[in-house]
C-alpha cells in the first residue's frame, strides 16, 4: 500500500487555517484590519482570558448585506481584489479572502453585520454553518470568536498564559491605533478597560496620549518624499537614552516586521546599546512591495530594497544629525525661563534646523559669554542652553571632531613645527608598514630614516598627540587584527589616540572651541565607537526632580 495519502478536505482546511491564525492576537489582527478596511470610525474589542475564551470586535463600518455576509466566511472570498493585477494596486489590509473562513474553521464563530438596511447573523462552529438569521443592529459588523482551536488541540496546546496572549493583543491594538489616529480604539478584558483612545486628527496627538511625555518630547518629525517614496514618522533625538518600546515600522500603513528596515534605522544612530525610538511609515507604490511573503501579511519586501533603505538612511541622517542643537546653543540668553508656547510648538521639531555656517559660528563666538562653559572634574564641559543644559564629554567630543576631519581626507592636516621621531620596535614597524598608506590618507605624514626610525611631520588637523600616544597608536592598530585594512577602523584609533584625554584642564576658549567644532560635526552626538557625547538635561526634567512640576 502506498504510504502517501491525500488529506481529507476538512483536515486540509484546518491545517491551512492554522497557518493564518496562530493565536488570539491573529484573530484580533485580522478582525481589526477588516474593520479598518470597512472604513470604521471606531473599533471596540472585548476579550476574555487573553482572547483564548473569547475575542469580540465590533465596528461601525460599511457592513455587509446578507449575501456578502454568507460569502465572507467562505475561503478565498474577498471584496478587495478580483484578479492578480489588483494585488499590485492593493490599498487595503486584506486581500487574500482567507481570514474569516480560517477563523470560523477553528472556533465557535458568530458574525453579525448590517449594511444599514438589513441585519444578518451567521453562526458557524468548526467551519460548519449552524444557522443564518435576521438581526437588528446599526450599520457595522461584530464578530465574536469563542473557544479558539477547540478542534485543533495541537495548536491549543501552544497557547500561552492569558497575560501573555493579552500583552500581544494590547501591542497589536496599539500598533494599529498609532497609524490610524482618526479611528477610536477600545480594548477591554472581562469588562476592564485596557485601551481607550478617542479619534484624533494627527499621529502626534495619538503619540502624546499613548506614550510618556519624556518620550514624546524627544521625537523629531520626518517627512521626505523622493521620487515616489515617502518616508514619514518620528524618531528620537540621538542623545535620547531611555528604556522604551517604540519601534514601529509600517509599509503603506501596514504594520510589518522588516529586519533590514529596523537595522537601517538603528545603525543610523551608531549606538547599538541604545536603540532609538521610532515610528516610521514608508509609503511606496503598492506594486513595488511584495506583501505576499507570509500569510499573516506582516512580512513584506520592497522590490527595490537597497534604494529604499538608502533613502531611509539618508532621511534619518539628515534629520537627526543636522545641527538642531546649534539652534538651541545660539539662542542662549540670560533668561532661563522656558517659553512654554515655543516649547510646545517645537515639540515635534520639524522646521527649526539651521544648517551650520562658518560665519554663524563667528557670530556665536563673538556674542557669547565665556562664563557659559564650566569644566567639571577636568572631564566634562557644562553649558547652559535655552531649554536647560548640556553636558559634553570632552574626550569623546574631541574624538568625534578628529574622526570626521580625518575621514574627510588630507586637506585638514597640520604640519608639525617639531616633527616627532620614533624608534619603532620590530612589531611596531610591521604595523607601521601595514598601515602607513591608510595613515597617509588620513593625514599622518611620515619620513622614513634608517631602519625602524620614522619621523612624523604632519598630523590630522585638531589632533593633539604626544610621542607616547603615537607609540600607543601603533600598538592599538596592531590590536585591530584584520580590521587594519579598514580606513574607518584605523581612523577611529587615530581619533581616539589623538584626542584630549579626560583629566586635562581646558581653558574657557578651548572649551568654547571644542563645543563649536563639535556642533559643526555631521554627528555631534555619538563618538565613533558609539558612546554618547552630549547629554541634555531639560529644565522640565530639573523641575520634575526638584518636585516643582
Ligand atoms: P479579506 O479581508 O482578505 O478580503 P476576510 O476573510 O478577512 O478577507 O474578509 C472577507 C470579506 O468579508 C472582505 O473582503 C470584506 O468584504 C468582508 N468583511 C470582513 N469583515 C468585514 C467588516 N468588518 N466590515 C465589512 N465587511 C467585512
Ligand atoms: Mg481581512
Amino acid at each position: 500500500m502506498s504510504r502517501i495519502k491525500v488529506l481529507p478536505p476538512d483536515v486540509r482546511r484546518k491545517i491551512a487555517a492554522g497557518e493564518v491564525i496562530l493565536r488570539p492576537v491573529s484573530v484580533i489582527k485580522e478582525l481589526v484590519e477588516n474593520s479598518l478596511d470597512a472604513q470604521t470610525t471606531r473599533v471596540d474589542i472585548d476579550v476574555t482570558n487573553g482572547g483564548k475564551h473569547k475575542c469580540l470586535v465590533n465596528d461601525d463600518g460599511i457592513g455587509m448585506d446578507r449575501d456578502d455576509a454568507v460569502h465572507a466566511t467562505e475561503r478565498y472570498t474577498t471584496s478587495k481584489i478580483s484578479n492578480l493585477d489588483d494585488v499590485e494596486r492593493i490599498n487595503t489590509y486584506g486581500f487574500r479572502g482567507e481570514a474569516l473562513a480560517s477563523i470560523a474553521q477553528v472556533s465557535h464563530f458568530e458574525l453579525e453585520t448590517s449594511d444599514g438596511v438589513r441585519g444578518t447573523r451567521i453562526e458557524i462552529i468548526g467551519g460548519a454553518i449552524k444557522g443564518t438569521f435576521e438581526s437588528q443592529r446599526p450599520r457595522g459588523t461584530r464578530v465574536k470568536v469563542s473557544n479558539l482551536f477547540f478542534n485543533l488541540p495541537a495548536r491549543h496546546k501552544f497557547l500561552k498564559s492569558a497575560a501573555w496572549e493579552r500583552r500581544l493583543i494590547v501591542e497589536t491594538v496599539r500598533t494599529y491605533a498609532l497609524i490610524c489616529p482618526s479611528v477610536s480604539f477600545s480594548l477591554s478584558e472581562n469588562g476592564r478597560s485596557i485601551v481607550d483612545l478617542s479619534g484624533v486628527d494627527s499621529i502626534e496627538k495619538r503619540i502624546s496620549i499613548m506614550f510618556p511625555r519624556s518620550l514624546a518630547d524627544v521625537l523629531l518629525a520626518i517627512d521626505v518624499n523622493i521620487s515616489g517614496v515617502r518616508i514619514r514618522g518620528f524618531c528620537s533625538r540621538p542623545d535620547f537614552s531611555s528604556v522604551h518600546h517604540m519601534h514601529y515600522i509600517y509599509v503603506n500603513s501596514r504594520p510589518v516586521r522588516y529586519s533590514r528596515v529596523y537595522r537601517t534605522i538603528t545603525s543610523t544612530y551608531q549606538n547599538p546599546k541604545n536603540p532609538p525610538a521610532f515610528i516610521i511609515n514608508i509609503e511606496v507604490e503598492p506594486k513595488l512591495v511584495d506583501i505576499n511573503i507570509h500569510p499573516a501579511k506582516n512580512e513584506v519586501k520592497f522590490r527595490d530594497e537597497r534604494y529604499i533603505l538608502d533613502l531611509l538612511a539618508q532621511a534619518l541622517k539628515k534629520k537627526i544629525y543636522t545641527k538642531t542643537t546649534i539652534v538651541d546653543y545660539r539662542r542662549i540668553d540670560s533668561a532661563t525661563a522656558v517659553d512654554k508656547q515655543t516649547k510646545r510648538d517645537t515639540r515635534f521639531v520639524q522646521e527649526t534646523v539651521v544648517p551650520y555656517a562658518p560665519e554663524e559660528k563667528a557670530d556665536i563666538v563673538a556674542d557669547k559669554d565665556t562664563d557659559e562653559f564650566w569644566q567639571i572634574h577636568n572631564t566634562y564641559i557644562l553649558s547652559q542652553t535655552k531649554s536647560g543644559l548640556i553636558i559634553v564629554d570632552q574626550h569623546v567630543a574631541h574624538e568625534r571632531i578628529i574622526y570626521e576631519s580625518i575621514m574627510k581626507g588630507k586637506h585638514g592636516t597640520q604640519s608639525l613645527l617639531f616633527p616627532i621621531t620614533l624608534d619603532l620596535t620590530p612589531e611596531e614597524y610591521r604595523v607601521y608598514k601595514k598601515t602607513k598608506s591608510i595613515l597617509r590618507e588620513l593625514g599622518v605624514e611620515f619620513k622614513e630614516f634608517s631602519s625602524r626610525t620614522i619621523v612624523i611631520d604632519s598630523l590630522p588637523a585638531d589632533a593633539i598627540v604626544g610621542r607616547e600616544s603615537l607609540v600607543d597608536l601603533f600598538r592599538e592598530l596592531d590590536g585591530l587584527g584584520n580590521l587594519i585594512k579598514d580606513k574607518k577602523e584605523v581612523a577611529k584609533v587615530v581619533a581616539c589616540r589623538s584626542a584630549i584625554k579626560a583629566g586635562q584642564k581646558l581653558s574657557a576658549n578651548e572649551m568654547q572651541s571644542l563645543v563649536d567644532h563639535l556642533f559643526a560635526c555631521e554627528n555631534p552626538y555619538t563618538c565613533p565607537h558609539g558612546r554618547p557625547i552630549v547629554i541634555r538635561v531639560t529644565l522640565d526634567e530639573l523641575a520634575t526632580r526638584f518636585g516643582r512640576g
